[in-house]
């Protein structure tokens, strides 16, 4: 890949955690929708509800004047639950990395792509599809990389480390100002 689409696939921040995120910056920036991977950035694979942590978080940012959103490619029954305990909308089985069910969803909420800020743990759906969308993201770290699928680890951790690779190569200084190197 060439220098100008590695730059595309470049979060605009690195997080450990979602609660390490200036919230607060985004909104005064005029972010209004908060889109949130729900599998490994919410919560690993292993655990069914949301932490009293994220439950207060998320009250916190609906205070602010923020609309929520979880993602998932998961089928409704899991990710009904998080959104049911955290008062907020989910976008389930989107089936990324395609676009077209997510866009739909877009369309349909009539959002403002942006407005969105996209958070999620993985380079090659989360962030490369923000990116595709035109959506800014932030890129955390995985919450448990033991809890993950086999096939989520076999071919999207294998991508993301190629593209870790090609970021740490052809946009060094972004790579350390991230501290990508950390993942
Ligand atoms: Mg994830």
């Amino acid at each position: 890949l060439n220098k100008k689409r590695i730059e595309k696939m470049l979060p605009s921040e690195h997080k450990n955690k979602i609660f390490d995120i200036d919230y607060q910056k985004y909104f005064d920036l005029g972010y209004r929708t908060l889109f949130f991977d729900l599998d490994n950035t919410i919560a690993d694979y292993d655990t069914h509800k949301p932490s009293y942590q994220t439950m207060t978080l998320f009250r916190k940012l609906k205070k602010q004047g923020f609309n929520i959103v979880i993602l998932s490619n998961n089928k409704g029954k899991r990710v009904d639950k998080f959104s049911k305990a955290l008062s907020v909308e989910a976008y389930s089985n989107l089936m990324k990395p395609l676009t077209f069910r997510l866009k739909r969803n877009i369309k349909m909420d009539q959002l403002d792509n942006s407005k969105i800020i996209w958070i999620g743990d993985q380079v090659v759906t989360d962030i490369k599809l923000a990116s595709k969308l035109g959506i800014k993201s932030i890129l955390v770290d995985p919450i448990n990389m033991d809890s993950e699928k086999w096939y989520t680890t076999y071919f999207n951790r294998r991508f993301e480390k190629r593209r870790l690779n090609d970021m740490k190569k052809h946009c060094n200084t972004e790579y350390k100002a991230l501290k990508l190197e950390n993942r």
